[in-house]
């Protein structure tokens, strides 16, 4: 924090980040009369994930009749697979609408957290202010942190060097020779917008990704009135498309499954590259899911153009002019983009969350995030991720798990109220046993076996970072509280200002 201090502001809940989850969760606590919360929000916009990745082309590869809140559905999507600017435009709206935008404090970032013992109440310290709050909800996503490699050379090179979720709209790219690094979910959907318009495009593959079909569709004008007239048919097709993507988690658990959808791809790619040898070049060399199989119906087309060229010799060195290659190559570039993804199973505040017996999470942790339901940890109180260890997705929307997170802790916020609590966390037993379970169901899984080394695993090689089971698994689960897995510490009574506060805290019309 800098500047002159002012005294710390009080909130009942503070929740930091304004993406999807931080939205969610806003409305819904709106929703049950819980008005005393504020969102910290680091940038000066809403919106997360989307309001970051603007790169060209850019959009979800979930159907958002799927990827959107059950409780605000859009009739008003273009495509089945929307682009981000509506995606964007869609949770603004969300916010608008709910009237959460007042809720948010733009430009304050999260440096600290403290968990008082004494107070019972966290201590969070932004770059601008200190405040005061019963409970702490972390929203800010797995994948808000994006990651450019140190690679030798780089501050040498003379020309525009960007990573995808800072895309720089400034940096013409007509007829320029421009460099992609990494060939993810990223990177495939901004390759083929590029290739039409640049001189040369020098992709420097590490390891080929599975890409099966996506088939995405304008949604014709007749069908959004429909949409908007009948909303019961945007529900029955939400609930297909549901439906249809849990079946789609097979692959990742039954090698049967796996060989079918291996074939799908594989077709695909013959299909689009003519070429044996670009072929060959681009066949992944791992089983499917193992990294998340990616959809594009125009990367093949794209990589076969006369000005794209597949390097897939490991990078040696970046130059003033361009690129070199372990194989002795050097690729002479104008441009560098990096589409090499996000720093996901260690989380930044990690270090500086602080709990009950003085011990940071990233301690607590010891290199391997997890959490009871994905949600809480034991020795930090009224702390609750959204979109937390092990609740990623690789089949599904995880806006999904993202609702069943905010009932679980609407659920959480009744017990306390119920039982007259002012701290909850869950016991080290209950966090143990879960972590075990998730573990177990990890085990024979394409993540665990499948021969890549993907963004999902920590730096101890687990699987923090996705939910092994089909979503409707974990919506069953986070349905009820286990009031028996949670350690509750009584209103301190002794302390006559937490008494009040929290006693007025507790005064809400939850469920
Ligand atoms: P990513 O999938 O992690 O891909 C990163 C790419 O960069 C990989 O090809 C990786 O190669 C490569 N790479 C990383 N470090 C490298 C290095 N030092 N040298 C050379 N290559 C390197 O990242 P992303 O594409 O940004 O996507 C991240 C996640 O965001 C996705 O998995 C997905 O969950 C989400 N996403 C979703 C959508 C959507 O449509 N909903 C779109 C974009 C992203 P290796 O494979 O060898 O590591």
């Amino acid at each position: 924090m800098t500047g002159t201090p002012t005294p710390p502001r009080r909130t009942r809940i503070l929740i930091v980040g304004s993406g999807f989850a931080g939205i969610g969760m806003a409305i819904r606590l709106r929703q049950q009369g819980i008005e005393d919360f504020v969102i910290l929000e680091r940038a000066s916009d809403l919106g997360g994930t989307w309001r970051d990745n603007r790169y060209p082309g850019c959009a979800c590869d979930v159907q958002s009749a799927l990827y959107s809140f059950s409780f605000a559905p859009n009739p008003a999507w273009s495509r089945v697979f929307a682009p981000q600017e509506e995606i964007w435009a869609y949770l603004r709206r969300c916010a608008e609408t709910y009237g959460i935008v007042p809720k948010i404090e733009f430009a304050q970032e999260v440096t600290q957290a403290v968990w008082d013992d004494r107070e019972q109440h966290w201590l969070v310290t932004t770059n601008t202010q200190q405040w005061v709050t019963s409970m702490l909800i972390v929203a800010n996503g797995p994948l808000s942190d994006p990651v450019t490699p140190a690679l030798p050379g780089l501050d040498t090179f003379r020309g525009p060097v960007f990573h995808s979720a800072q895309w720089e709209h400034a940096v013409p790219l007509r007829d320029q020779r421009v460099a992609v690094i990494g060939t993810g979910a990223s990177a495939i959907q901004f390759i083929p917008m590029l290739q039409p318009q640049v001189r040369s495009l020098h992709v420097f593959q590490r390891t080929a990704p599975w890409i099966v079909p996506r088939r995405d569709r304008g949604i014709p004008l007749w069908r959004r009135s429909l949409y908007r007239a009948v909303p019961a048919l945007q529900r029955l097709v939400r609930s297909g498309i549901y439906a249809f993507r849990e079946l789609t988690f097979a692959p990742f658990r039954r090698p049967g499954a796996a060989r079918l959808v291996q074939w799908i791809a594989s077709r695909h790619r013959a299909a689009h590259v003519a070429d044996p040898a670009l072929r060959a070049a681009l066949t992944p060399t791992y089983t499917i899911g193992c990294k998340r199989i990616l959809l594009s119906d125009d990367y093949y087309p794209a990589m076969s153009e006369p000005n794209v060229r597949l390097i897939t010799s490991n990078i040696a060195q970046v130059t003033a002019d361009g690129v070199v290659t372990a194989d002795g190559h050097s690729h002479a570039v104008d441009v560098i983009i990096f589409g090499t993804g996000f720093r996901a199973t260690d989380p930044p505040l990690a270090p500086h969350i602080i709990g009950r017996n003085g011990k940071t999470l990233a301690d607590h942790w010891r290199g391997s995030p997890s959490a009871y339901m994905g949600i809480a940890v034991s020795g930090f109180p009224n702390l609750c991720f959204l979109l937390g260890p092990n609740t990623g997705l690789g089949h599904s929307s995880v806006v999904l798990m993202i609702e069943a997170q905010i009932e679980h802790i609407l659920g959480l916020l009744a017990l306390m109220r119920d039982q007259g609590s002012a701290a909850l966390e869950p016991t080290p037993d209950a966090e143990a046993r879960y972590v075990r379970w998730i573990d177990a169901r990890l085990a024979d899984t394409v993540w665990n076996s499948g021969g890549c080394k993907s963004w999902y695993l920590d730096s101890t090689g687990r699987n923090a970072a996705l939910w092994p089971e089909r979503v409707g698994r974990y919506r069953r689960m986070a349905s009820h509280v286990r009031a028996a897995d949670y350690r509750q510490a009584p209103v301190a009574h002794e302390h006559p200002q937490a008494t009040a506060y929290d006693r007025a805290t507790t005064e809400t019309h939850l469920p």
